[in-house]
């Protein structure tokens, strides 16, 4: 079931930019709309009616999954073509499109596929529309991320008996990847970073064959897809007894993310939850080594809007769901980062990845 206020808010939200209909063609906007979780479909808003066009392949799943949408199956053309050849014969004169998502090679193709006289006037660019609606999850959402969250925390519990020194990196990858399955999960959010020794200071340290070292950190940034829905969560586990100076970044970082999540709440904008970590870091003399932004949305993809970084004005609101994940990389060092996927309340938020962020030595 797709809730119908899903509908009437992309259908209002068209009308307000001034087109006759929309376009969407991303999967994930797709599958917020009306259900369909393949992998090739378009969709056509039009007024209140959703019509979405996908291959013979999917047929049956179509039949199955989509709720609120009619369903035409495309045989000889992409789907996105037919798509607007069917608005235009449906009178439409001027429809929007995601120019975030559409490429400029795609837009020719579709333009190509128009009567001559529509080619110009057609298409009107337009960001990100659907994606905005999808900033604010609806409660059902919410209850899925609660999961998929959850799930990430037992798997984090469970995995750390298995960093010992010695182990690889993806064996570590394997064993959160294997019980993620086990569990249920689709599959993975994103390529799980496992990253210990110098290698944790790489901010996006994807797990490789080297070992888990007997002293230093070990950096593990994962997520889950449970029901469609993402989970993104790390942790910074130290191997053996920690020198004072690593022992110091990681509660500064700890402290910046723990300034972070204080400071989300419905009204307060990206930036000013950026300036929270961040000035923490500052004052520790950790802030150039800060060069990431603070954090993003979550939902049906890893990486959504909002974007919480320093340049942000955009305000949060109830029901958003974001990350706040600071980390301090000493080239060649270590790295410490830790994340939280949190939901946006009136009064402030709710921490959904709620494992321990305590000092963890193995
Ligand atoms: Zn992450
Ligand atoms: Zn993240």
């Amino acid at each position: 079931m797709v809730p119908a206020g899903r509908r009437r808010k992309v259908s209002a939200a068209v009308k307000r930019a001034g087109a006759e209909a929309l376009l969407v063609t991303q999967v994930a906007d797709v599958r917020y709309l009306c259900g369909f979780t393949g992998s090739n479909a378009a969709l056509i808003v039009r007024g209140s009616r959703l019509t979405m066009f996908t291959d013979g392949r999917y047929a049956t799943q179509a039949k199955m999954e989509v709720d609120g949408a009619d369903v035409v199956i495309v045989i000889d053309k992409p789907v996105a073509v037919a798509a607007c050849e069917w608005a235009v014969a449906e009178g439409v004169k001027r429809c929007g499109f995601d120019a975030g998502v559409t490429t400029v090679g795609a837009l020719e193709g579709l333009k190509a596929a128009l009567p001559a006289k529509l080619r110009r006037s057609f298409f009107v660019a337009m960001r990100g529309l659907v994606a905005g609606l999808r900033e604010v999850k609806d409660e059902i959402e919410q209850e899925r991320m609660r999961e998929a969250a959850a799930l990430g925390c037992r798997l984090f519990d469970q995995v750390l008996e298995l960093v010992v020194p010695g182990a690889t990196e993806f064996e570590i990858a394997l064993a959160l990847e294997y019980m993620a399955r086990s569990e249920g999960a689709e599959g993975m959010s994103f390529e799980t970073i496992v990253a210990g020794g110098a290698r944790s200071a790489l901010p996006h340290g994807r797990a490789t064959s080297a070992k888990i070292p007997r002293r230093g950190f070990v950096v593990m940034d994962f997520g889950v897809v449970l029901h469609g829905y993402c989970s993104d969560m790390t942790r910074t586990v130290h191997m053996g007894a920690a020198r004072k100076d690593e022992f110091e970044v990681y509660e500064a970082v700890l402290a910046a993310q723990e300034a972070g999540v204080a400071a989300a709440k419905a009204g307060v904008t990206a930036g000013e939850i950026d300036n929270a970590t961040r000035s923490v870091l500052v004052q520790a003399g950790l802030a150039e080594w800060f060069t990431h932004s603070t954090g993003h949305g979550v939902g049906l993809e890893v990486h959504e809007a909002p974007r919480l970084g320093k340049t942000q004005t955009q305000r949060l609101k109830a029901g958003m769901v974001v990350t706040i994940e600071p980390g301090v990389y000493l080239p060649g060092k270590f790295g410490v980062r830790i994340e939280d996927t949190v939901l946006v309340t009136g009064e402030g938020c709710e921490i959904l990845t709620g494992t321990t962020k305590a000092w963890i030595e193995l």
